[in-house]
């Protein structure tokens, strides 16, 4: 390690997000970047501690402590080929990742004496800015290119679904010389990436010059396809020789309350792509437009969906008081977006009504306070009487997270068993729609410790495997689903893979 005294010298700093004022004007990214020269000492705070737990906290295995020093050293260009031997798009990552690595980091432990000889906690490595850096230096300098295959296999496979698990394990298989070909049922290319997480967060440019990437690499991307409906899966088995599921989780959880469905209730997954297809320049109709200017809001919910609806909100100009609502006990994780509108967020609030206007519309949110106990193992819901109340409100948006893949078409087509969480038993896509009817239970695709669902040669990956999850997640989950297939279809594989992290994000 080159400076081992970095981590006394220097304090943890971040490079400062743009003024309030200036950012909530557009959807350009929040974030700015340090110099060169500011970075190399946030990375040379990196003490070689013996044993990384940062790289063990990453889920990719990001070997953090190299591509420290690689940087502290200036060897930029040995950096990103260490971050790229881990994690293929690095440049997501470095901008959406709560970094969990940053909290397993050693120097979370340390405490030193400051100039008044108090006991200053030492703060983490910013990992998760080294890692965007060194990723953006890389595209400017003109390091990452395209690296298609030198020999090609006469295997195909068929990657259903575009987020970061589907252009994980494309980017690998293609690399491994197979043909692939990507079928993604939305317009654009990205998943979540490009219709979930807004611009503020992940410019659009980022995701399309790594998809331009992986096209020039061989893969080939057929958009506008609802795999099981445009694609019957009789067909897409015909064709394919291994079939990967990567289609994401994106059924929400549904409010059952009365009123949810008057107008002004909105699903975030009905919002936030239309703000990102907005910012794209994309014509909405408008009555299909939902314009949150000039309204009162509330949101419910307290994860990052919520956080990204109120970030648009901010953007698109509602009246200043913002209501956040969550119904468990956690205060809504509180974000940049949250310090441009000081919203009143609460946690333990049941929504019982939503009130009519008389005309079909929204005018109030009625609620209540709600206490937690655990009883016999379970949380179990109190309604504080006395504690109820009603606060005006023109749309009510539904971030209340997500149950698991759509079962309809593919799923049922496929007749790949289903897990529902926190029952021993596998399910059919038919049950699990019947018992959606009624109750709201959380499930995901069947699979096996090599990534295969309960049908021969169909994989699956991502949020549609794990449940609704997280970027990181979603790439290393891509990448050894890929390394399976690979071995499936050629007795063995070179691609690399690596064990899953002990971290519970
Ligand atoms: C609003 C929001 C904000 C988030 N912010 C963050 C964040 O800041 N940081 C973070 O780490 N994580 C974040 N997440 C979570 C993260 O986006 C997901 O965990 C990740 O995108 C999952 O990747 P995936 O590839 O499994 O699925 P997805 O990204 O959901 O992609 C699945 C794709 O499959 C397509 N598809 C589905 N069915 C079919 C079919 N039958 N035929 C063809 N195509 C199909 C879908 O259209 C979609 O494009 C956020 C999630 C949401 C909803
Ligand atoms: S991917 Fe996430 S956890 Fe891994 S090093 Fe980057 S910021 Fe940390």
């Amino acid at each position: 390690m080159g400076n081992d005294t970095g981590f006394l010298e220097f304090k943890k700093e971040s490079p400062p997000l743009r003024p309030v004022e200036e950012r909530v004007l557009d959807y350009q990214e929040y974030d700015t970047f340090f110099s060169d020269k500011d970075l190399q000492q946030q990375a040379a705070r990196c003490m070689d501690c013996g044993v990384p737990f940062c790289h063990m906290g990453c889920p990719l295995g990001n070997m953090i402590p190299d591509w420290n020093d690689l940087v502290y050293q200036g060897h930029w260009k040995e950096a990103l080929a260490s971050l790229h031997s881990t994690n293929n798009f690095p440049e997501f990552t470095g901008r959406i990742c709560p970094a969990p690595c940053e909290d397993s980091c050693v120097l979370t432990e340390h405490y030193t004496l400051d100039s008044e000889e108090k006991l200053r906690k030492v703060n983490a490595v910013t990992i998760e800015e080294i890692e965007k850096h060194i990723s953006e230096r890389g595209w400017t300098e003109g390091w990452i290119k395209a690296q298609p295959p030198s020999e090609l296999t006469d295997k195909r496979v068929a990657i259903i679904g575009s987020g970061p698990a589907g252009l994980a394990a494309a980017q690998q298989l293609r690399r491994s010389g197979h043909t692939v070909t990507v079928f993604e049922k939305d317009d654009r290319i990205g998943g979540l990436l490009v219709y979930g997480i807004p611009d503020f967060k992940l410019e659009k440019r980022v995701v399309s010059r790594r998809v331009e990437q992986l096209r020039q690499e061989g893969v080939d991307f057929r958009t506008g396809v609802n795999v099981g409906i445009d694609l019957s899966v009789k067909e897409l088995q015909k064709s394919f020789d291994a079939v990967l599921l990567a289609i994401g989780a994106q059924n929400a959880r549904k409010l059952t309350a009365e009123g949810h469905d008057l107008n002004g209730v909105h699903y975030a997954m009905d919002f936030l792509p239309q703000c990102n297809r907005d910012v794209a320049g994309d014509f909405i109709p408008e009555e299909e437009k939902i314009d949150s200017g000039n309204k009162l809001v509330i949101i419910l919910g307290g994860g990052f969906t919520a956080a990204d609806c109120l970030g648009n909100i901010n953007r698109q100009g509602a009246k200043t008081n913002v209501r956040q609502f969550e119904l468990v006990n956690m205060e809504p994780r509180p974000t940049p977006v949250h310090e441009e509108a000081n919203p009143d967020c609460r946690a333990n609030i049941l929504t019982e009504a939503i009130i009519d206007d008389g005309e079909g519309n929204v005018k109030a949110l009625q609620g209540v306070n709600v206490e937690w106990e655990r009883k016999n193992g379970r949380m179990t819901m109190k309604r504080l009487e006395g504690s109820e109340f009603t606060v005006s409100a023109d749309i009510v948006l539904l971030a209340m997270g997500f149950l698991g893949p759509t079962v309809e078409g593919l799923l049922e087509g496929l007749e790949v068993e289903l897990s529902v969480i926190g029952t021993e038993n596998s399910r059919t896509p038919a049950l699990v729609k019947k018992m959606l009817r009624n109750a709201q239970p959380v499930y995901s695709i069947r699979s096996d410790d090599n990534f295969m669902t309960s049908r021969e040669g169909v994989f699956v990956a991502g949020d549609a495997n794990r449940g609704a999850s997280l970027v990181v997640w979603a790439i290393w989950e891509g990448r050894e689903a890929a390394r399976c297939i690979d071995e499936y279809l050629m007795g063995n594989s070179v691609l690399p893979s690596t064990p899953q992290a002990e971290v519970l994000v």
